[in-house]
């Protein structure tokens, strides 16, 4: 079971994130924290080989940032009350 930190990540919009831009991952959809927020959606994240917006799509899709991460992210049953507030994106 996955508890509410303070930061959201900027990819899965969980408040899954302890601290912003130090390399974590997110636990939820396994963005890598780079410090990229939702005003460098199309910039390419080197940490992440793809755009914030991508990962975003991917994570709306099916459930991990990128699908090589898909084996890894965290179980419905682990975020089960993990505090979510989806932003939009426009492209
Ligand atoms: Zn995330």
């Amino acid at each position: 079971m996955l508890h509410d930190q303070h930061n959201q990540c900027p990819c899965c919009d969980y408040y899954s994130l302890a601290r912003r831009g130090a390399h974590d991952i997110c636990p939820v959809c396994y963005w890598e924290d780079d410090g990229t927020n939702l005003d460098g959606l199309n910039q390419v994240s080197s940490a992440n080989h793809i755009t914030l917006f991508e990962a975003r799509q991917n994570f709306n899709t099916f459930g991990a940032s990128d699908q090589a991460a898909l084996s890894l992210v965290a179980s419905a049953e682990q975020t089960a009350g993990l505090r979510r507030e989806q932003r939009a994106t426009y492209h």
